[in-house]
């Protein structure tokens, strides 16, 4: 194939996240391939981007879509907010930087969802190392150490994460020394997370290690502070996007793809805008139909973390690095075949909006750190729906946590060997007392849940990959029905992975540019 150059691009990447990012990076590989990269949010180089140990101040910032879902029931009624990236780089850019693969069945469910091997885990694994740029314990069979994404475990890590990892050893939760490498096959691990950090602080991104490198290339060309608000589309072939700066609305074109990567609340959100998705609801919104998907928008997930259990220190201990230097995967019922549990470590009093005045906890966070139960395996399904016709117009998504009662009891299990492991013997020197929840009625805890419940900011699934009829797009990404037009990003994935998302959204990333170059002939 033959690229031409000019304004008109080989290929327009909607969205610079942890997947799109990567998208345009690789493709503009090529010197050849006239590349464009859009992004909504602005320029990733300030503190709160670059400084790994104040990711938390992103939330609510102009770096964060600030998105809300609408009243969960099994909530008592609560509107979790449900952060997500506005910057550079994405989510990548704002996260609390655990670096998780995902689990080997993951993958191997993903595949057979696709009915295609390249989803496989030998597949992806071999993706991942790619990717990585481990700096670890040596594994020559699942890392990678000559890839972009630099990693490695954070330093000097706090003695009370030690300290968990003991007590969790002591349960019978294995000690890894890497949570990617063997224990992402087997039934659960307990272990200091790998991290994306380069000394003391500085936050790898895919914006840093992906996009800035080649931001200098002629043949790539990103556009901040942009808005991509349709997709334009002539008959059932995507030829371009409509885009919105600084007020004005302008068209520009693809000369061969479109690739959404606006991450699983606004990917679902311009497909919908431009005609692709459930016939009956867009109609009631007077949208055109081209073509009939009732998958867009269905099978949100995220996974579930509980604001609590937390303790407070008899001295104060300052946190370090991310925050959250211990984590663990564990089976809230042994016939589960992977685990379905992932608490993480807070270094503060980490509550939600109606537990921090209920008990009281104190807001210096060097006074108090949570083991935070956290469910990776959830059956409860949310959806994205449009407000109106315009992009301006609020989505609602109602995320349903907890909405089924299997979620209910894994995390109530969650809650019990979170308090378990922080009320043991090795954890004994950094616990004056139990803050939060302490010991209460079954009636009690249940309520304790419900207020307590909310997102571990890993909003998926929204335009999953697979061959049903609420399949969104195929094995090789495409849009079913419509030519030219790709996703890649946690939309796709079938089914959340089993672990904190980004890694997985970079290999999708590095999936579709692979795909990408293969089906253009760019290889
Ligand atoms: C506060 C927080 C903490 C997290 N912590 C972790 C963690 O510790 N570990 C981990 O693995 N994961 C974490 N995650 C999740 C992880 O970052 C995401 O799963 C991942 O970034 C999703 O990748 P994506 O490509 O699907 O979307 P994103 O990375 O969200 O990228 C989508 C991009 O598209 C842009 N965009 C959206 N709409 C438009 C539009 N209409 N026009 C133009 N651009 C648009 C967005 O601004 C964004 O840059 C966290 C996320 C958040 C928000």
């Amino acid at each position: 194939m033959t690229m031409q150059s000019g304004p008109v691009y080989d290929f327009i990447v909607c969205g610079s996240g942890a997947s799109g990012g990567v998208v345009a990076s690789q493709l503009a590989e090529n010197p050849d391939v006239q590349v464009l990269l859009i992004e909504a949010g602005g320029d990733e180089r300030v503190t709160q981007v670059n400084d790994s140990r104040v990711w938390m101040q992103n939330i609510g910032s102009e770096r964060d879509w600030q998105f809300s879902s609408e009243p969960c029931a099994a909530l008592n009624g609560r509107t979790p907010p449900l952060p997500m990236g506005k910057v550079l780089g994405g989510g990548s850019s704002v996260n609390g930087l655990i670096w998780a693969r995902g689990h080997r069945n993951d993958f191997e469910s993903w595949a057979k969802a696709a009915d295609d091997p390249d989803w496989s885990y030998e597949s992806v694994l071999n993706v991942y190392k790619r990717i990585e740029n481990w700096d670890g314990p040596s594994d020559h069979a699942r890392r990678g150490i000559d890839g972009p994404f630099y990693l490695t475990h954070p330093k000097n890590p706090n003695p009370v994460a030690l300290a968990l990892r003991d007590a969790a050893a002591e349960l019978g939760i294995s000690a890894a020394e890497d949570l990617n490498g063997e224990a992402m096959e087997g039934s659960g691990a307990c272990g200091i997370p790998n991290v994306p950090v380069k000394g003391d602080s500085e936050r790898v991104s895919v914006a840093t290690a992906y996009i800035r490198p080649r931001m200098a290339q002629p043949n790539l060309t990103v556009i901040l502070n942009t808005c991509v608000e349709q997709v334009i589309l002539q008959g059932n072939k995507a030829t371009g996007v409509r885009i919105r700066q600084n007020g004005q609305a302008t068209e520009v074109t693809a000369r061969h793809e479109i690739i959404l990567s606006l991450g699983a609340i606004n990917t679902p959100k311009v497909l919908m805008l431009s005609g692709i998705g459930d016939a009956e609801l867009l109609s009631t919104l007077n949208i055109d139909l081209v073509q009939h998907l009732p998958g867009v928008g269905r099978n949100f997930q995220d996974h579930i973390l509980v604001a609590g259990c937390c303790w407070e220190y008899p001295k104060p201990q300052a946190p370090r690095n991310n925050s959250a230097e211990f984590t663990f995967f564990a089976k809230s019922d042994p016939t589960l075949l992977t685990p379905d549990l992932q608490p993480v470590l807070e270094e503060c009093a980490f509550g939600s909006e109606i537990t921090r005045p209920q008990f009281q906890l104190p807001v210096d966070p060097s006074l108090a750190w949570t083991l935070a139960p956290g469910l990776v395996r959830p059956h409860s399904r949310g959806q994205v729906f449009l407000t109106g016709n315009r992009f301006k117009d609020p989505v609602r998504v109602e995320a349903n946590f907890l909405s089924d009662e299997r979620d209910v009891k894994a995390l109530l299990k969650g809650i019990a060997l979170c308090r378990e492991i922080g009320n043991s013997a090795p954890l004994r020197p950094f616990v004056k007392r139990e803050l939060m929840p302490g010991q209460l009625t079954d009636a009690d805890m249940l309520n304790f849940l419900r207020n307590s419940a909310g997102t571990y900011f890993h909003q998926t699934c929204t335009a999953k990959m697979g061959t049903d009829k609420l399949s969104v797009v195929d094995g090789r990404l495409r849009v079913y029905g419509i030519e030219g037009l790709r996703i890649a990003d946690g939309s796709i994935m079938p089914e959340i992975t089993t672990g904190n998302t980004m890694a997985p959204c970079v290999m999708i990333g590095q999936r579709a540019a692979d795909i990408l170059k293969r089906d253009n002939g760019l290889n």
